[in-house]
């Protein structure tokens, strides 16, 4: 699990990817980074360990008006700082941050190579930003771009992606939870809405397929097909989370949160839900699959 932000606005760029994040350090925290760029060049950052540690480290870029941001818990490659995102197409055209597996990242790694590119980290998804180059270069067009790449892919993704020739943010989700919210010409991207409380109390639930953009020429969803879709807003409920870590890191956290978690979803389970479970019953489980 990996948790990724992306945003389009007029506040400091930086600060604003580095406060979602911190919100979403719950889905990992190995690496973090962020990509940011105004109207020019993408400028990347990231660093192993713990979001304080990026933080420590990021220079505000002048002129930021969009960025993308990143909290890891690696699936392929070990946590380090080649593995860590944004991933970069090869000239740095593109970046990407990425929460998934991509399942046929090895074929087209192995057919990228064949074409002469290169790869940094040993991540699935660096394949996806590689991919995107190349695809750019055939269609010189960056929305269909996105799409031809995502149709090339197999297993789950959550996106969020900038390309130095334009200048939105976009997204794509398929499998892996990616939510939209928008406050006046504002935007924001997150792996979890827990991020807008406090920039809008309604945001948009992406369907498997979807994908779209926000910036300067507004907000637009596609679907699976690339058709252009209309979304209805949902309102947003939750609240927003504390964030103070008791413990020393978060791992210790969640292994001494395990009888409490048990305990919610026994509670959310038992009586009065679908499943309707009574204690007799949970006594007659006998296994878990
Ligand atoms: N597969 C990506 C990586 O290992 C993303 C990991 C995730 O979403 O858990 O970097």
């Amino acid at each position: 699990m990996c948790g990724i932000v992306g945003y389009f606005g007029d506040e400091n760029v930086e600060n604003v990817l580095t406060d979602k994040l911190e919100m979403l350090a719950y889905r990992g925290y190995d690496s973090a980074g962020v990509a940011v760029k105004g109207d020019g060049e993408i400028k990347a950052t990231k660093e192993i360990g713990v979001l304080d540690n990026l933080k420590k480290i990021l220079v505000p870029l002048d002129g930021a008006r969009m960025g993308i941001g990143h909290t890891r818990w690696a699936t392929h490659g070990e946590p380090s700082l080649s593995n860590a995102h944004p991933h970069l197409s090869n000239g740095g055209e593109w970046a990407v941050v990425h929460n998934g597996i991509i399942e046929n990242h090895s074929r087209l790694r192995k057919e990228l190579l064949q074409k002469g590119y290169n790869f940094l980290s040993k991540t699935d998804t660096e394949v996806v930003a590689v991919l995107l180059g190349d695809l750019y270069d055939t269609s010189k067009d960056v929305l269909q771009t996105i799409f031809n790449a995502c149709s090339r892919l197999v297993g789950s993704y959550a996106f969020g992606i900038l390309c130095r020739h334009d200048n939105r943010v976009f997204f794509a989700k398929r499998k892996s939870p990616l939510y939209v919210a928008k406050s006046g010409d504002k935007y924001l991207m997150a792996s979890d809405p827990v991020c807008f409380v406090g920039f809008s109390d309604s945001y948009y639930d992406l369907d498997d397929g979807d994908f779209g953009y926000f910036g300067d020429l507004g907000l637009a969803f596609f679907d699976e097909n690339a058709n252009q879709i209309v979304k209805t807003p949902k309102k947003l409920t939750c609240k927003a989370r504390d964030l103070t870590l008791d413990y020393p890191h978060y791992m210790i956290k969640e292994i001494n949160e395990c009888p409490l978690t048990v305990k919610n979803i026994l509670d959310y389970y038992s009586s009065g839900s679908a499943l309707n479970l009574d204690e007799e019953k949970i006594k007659k489980i006998k296994s878990i699959k």
